[in-house]
C-alpha cells in the first residue's frame, strides 16, 4: 500500500460557480481558478499522485495550458485515476476535509461521495468527505477562500 496527502486552496469570488467534490453548491460566491477550481478534488488528485510517486497536478495539468481552462475537475480526476492505474495502483480509500466558513456543506456530502466514487469506479464507502469551519479564524474563517486536505491509500492492482 502507498499513502499520499494533498492540500489545495482557492479564492472565493463573485461570478463563479461553487463546485466542491464535483457537486455544484448554490452560493452567491464561487472559487476562482483556471479549471472549475474544485479545491476538494484538487487535494484528492494531489494525494493520489503523491501516493503513486507521480508528482502533482500542476505538473500533469498546468494552469498555463488552455486545454484545461474551465475543465471539470471530475474529468481531471478521471485522468489522474488512469495515470495511477498505469503505475499499477488503484484507490484503497480517500478521506477529504473541506474547510469553509460558509456555506453549510453537509447536505451536499452524499452527492460529493457519489460523484467522486462514480468517476473512480469504486464503492462510495471508499470515499469520505468531511466539512469543518476554522471558527472564523484565518482566510477561510473570513470567507476569503476555501481549502481542502486529502489523505489517500493506494493498493497494488
Ligand atoms: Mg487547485
Amino acid at each position: 500500500m502507498r499513502i499520499g496527502h494533498g492540500y489545495d486552496v482557492h479564492v472565493l469570488t463573485e461570478g463563479r460557480a461553487l463546485v466542491l467534490g464535483g457537486a455544484e453548491i448554490p452560493y452567491h460566491l464561487g472559487l476562482l481558478g483556471h479549471s472549475d477550481a474544485d479545491a476538494a478534488l484538487h487535494a484528492l488528485m494531489d494525494a493520489m499522485l503523491g501516493a503513486a510517486g507521480l508528482g502533482d497536478i500542476g505538473g500533469h495539468f498546468p494552469d498555463s495550458d488552455d486545454r484545461f481552462k474551465g475543465i471539470s475537475s471530475l474529468e481531471l480526476l478521471h485522468r489522474t485515476a488512469l495515470l495511477v492505474e498505469e503505475r499499477g495502483y488503484r484507490l484503497g480509500n480517500a478521506d477529504i476535509t473541506i474547510i469553509a466558513q460558509a456555506p453549510k456543506l453537509a447536505p451536499y456530502i452524499p452527492q460529493m461521495r457519489e460523484k467522486t466514487a462514480g468517476v473512480l469506479g469504486c464503492d462510495v464507502s471508499k470515499i469520505n468527505y468531511k466539512a469543518t469551519t476554522e471558527e472564523k479564524l484565518g482566510f477561510t474563517g473570513a470567507g476569503q477562500g476555501i481549502s481542502a486536505h486529502a489523505v489517500v491509500l493506494l493498493e497494488e492492482l
